[in-house]
């Protein structure tokens, strides 16, 4: 998984950084752990801030009488981006997370009883298609995964593994590709170039959904966004005992290199002397010196002065569109008793596509469009666990 870029570096000096600055990280998120752990191995002295009582942001676990339970992301896709962070500090990331493949990519369910599991082999997604939808519908998958594939190779480097992408990337990108222009349809949705792709509207929706990957919906966002699809297709994997370990990995590893972490230890502001950054006042009134601060948390509190006014100036415009909530709708948790352990289960409403257009619209929360429930790898704690949790367990073994 790769961790969405929204860090901002208030520079009180010209770069590059010199060893034994003091950089401050607010946030202790996978973007601002990852931060840490580059810049802590390069020998700045690093102290991460994070409000919460450890690492994680959204991938955080939350404890149930089975274990911790993620209560963010539950798989690991385009796990590269980790084997490169983890090598680039003289690690493996194998050394220190478990890695489990995920042969089952997703289970997908309908409101008719309809369903379809996708699979890390093509050839087999092929199959399933075939069989849930027909040859026409076989076909139009081979040609959307050659797209997809397409659209990703074409723009992973200079876009997505960019630590600054920039329409100027996308532009020289296409420039040199010309023959890519067709391929992104730049002047339809998502929801509108899948329309064309798929004639089954179910198989329309799914591949829709991954737009909810980034925050958007398929009916606002560019058809470009069909690539996250091959990085799913590339490979999904379930790190054993939750997501939440990559995260500690990340601290632990960034200590273990000289940073510090404090918990529990909220930012109030960002000091600043003119252009220059000086440091950050904490909850309980403590001021903190520092020559770089980087921020991890939610760009919007910059922007909205929740920080102090000074730091409104690095704040990016606030033009995101509006999350689709995940959650809710529980009568349907029968399937993911039937799940294999760590297979996502995606659960579709019948489509409401004119209420999420107005909705996204007006930045509200709709009501899902689909529910996604896992069912955990295999619980940590030695003792046994309730009988339904058992039950579950037993299955991850086998
Ligand atoms: C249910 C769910 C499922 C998801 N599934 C996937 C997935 O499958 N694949 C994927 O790629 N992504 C997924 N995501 C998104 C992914 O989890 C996030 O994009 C990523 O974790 C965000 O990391 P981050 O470091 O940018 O921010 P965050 O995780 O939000 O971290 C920000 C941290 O900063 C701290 N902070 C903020 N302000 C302050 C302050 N003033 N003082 C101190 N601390 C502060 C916060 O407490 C937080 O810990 C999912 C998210 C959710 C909620």
């Amino acid at each position: 998984m790769r961790a969405r870029v929204n860090n901002r570096v208030m520079k009180s000096d010209t770069p590059p950084l010199e060893p034994r600055d003091r950089v401050v990280i607010v946030g202790a998120g996978i973007a601002g752990l990852a931060t840490a752990l580059r810049l802590a191995h390069a020998g700045l002295a690093v102290t991460v801030l994070e409000r919460h009582a450890g690492p994680g942001g959204k991938m955080r676990a939350l404890p149930s009488e089975a274990g911790p339970v993620d209560a963010g992301p539950t798989v690991l896709t385009m796990r590269g981006v980790f084997d490169a962070l983890f090598a680039s500090v003289g690690a493996r990331l194998e050394d220190h997370i478990d890695l489990v493949p995920q042969d089952i990519l997703a289970r997908h369910f309908w409101p008719d009883g309809s369903h379809l599991d996708l699979f890390a082999d093509e050839a087999q997604s092929r199959a399933a298609i075939h069989g849930f939808a027909g040859d026409r519908a076989a076909r139009q998958f081979t040609r959307f995964c050659a797209r997809a594939r397409r659209l990703f190779t074409a723009f992973d480097s200079p876009m997505m593994q960019a630590a600054a992408p920039s329409s100027l990337a996308l532009a020289a990108t296409v420039a040199r590709q010309p023959t890519l222009i067709r391929a992104m349809a730049p002047l339809s949705t998502l929801a509108q170039s899948l329309s064309r792709q798929f004639d089954d509207p179910r198989l329309r929706q799914l591949f829709g959904r991954y737009a909810t990957y980034v925050g958007g919906s398929p009916y606002q966002s560019p058809a470009l966004l069909s690539l996250i699809w091959q990085a799913e297709a590339a490979g999904v994997w379930v790190v054993r005992g939750g997501m939440h370990r990559l995260a500690q990995s990340l601290a632990t590893l960034a200590s273990a290199h000289g940073a510090q972490f404090h918990y529990g230890t909220h930012v109030a502001r960002i000091e600043t002397e003119g252009p220059q950054v000086r440091g950050v006042t904490l909850g309980d009134g403590t001021r903190l010196a520092a020559d770089f601060i980087v921020f991890n948390g939610d760009p919007r509190a910059l922007a909205s002065g929740l920080l102090g006014p000074a730091a409104t100036a690095v704040a990016p415009p606030d033009n995101e569109t509006a999350a689709q909530p995940l959650g809710a709708g529980l009568g349907l948790c029968r399937h993911a008793l039937r799940s294999r352990p760590g297979t996502s289960q995606r659960i579709f409403r019948r489509r409401c596509p004119q209420r999420i257009r107005r909705s996204a619209r007006r930045a509200l929360p709709t009501r899902p469009h689909s529910l996604c429930l896992r069912s955990g790898s295999r619980p940590t704690r030695t003792a046994a666990p309730p009988r339904a949790v058992r039950d579950h367990s037993q299955r991850a073994t086998a």
